[in-house]
């Protein structure tokens, strides 16, 4: 989906294939399609910040400070990883995932 693997390649985060290189479908389906997946990262975000909390706070037993640095730092680094996994889930919202697919096929 992604020219370069790597999320974290500078310049790279947003460089996307055209089309899918099994099933030809197009990723941009519709100009600014992949606005949408902003509301995704919010969620992943929110997601992975409750999960930091947890382990922090709970787990290491970390001051409330640090737990919110931590969380801030957390997702400063994931930024890109974030991107890449909102825009994954987002397309899937509207296209249907098969492996074994030729042919274009849009929901
Ligand atoms: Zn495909």
């Amino acid at each position: 989906m992604y020219i370069y693997r790597n999320p974290y390649q500078p310049g790279g985060l947003f460089k996307m294939h055209e089309r899918c290189s099994s099933c030809q479908t197009k990723y941009k389906m519709e100009p600014s399609f992949f606005y949408g997946a902003m509301y995704v990262s919010y969620a992943v975000g929110v997601a992975i910040a409750v999960a930091v909390f947890i382990i922090s706070s709970v787990i290491i037993d970390a001051s409330l400070p640090k737990t919110f640095i931590i969380i801030v730092l957390t997702l400063v680094l994931l930024l890109p990883v974030i991107i890449r996994l909102s825009r994954n889930i987002w397309i899937n919202l509207f296209v249907s995932f098969h492996p074994e697919a030729s042919v274009n096929q849009t929901r």
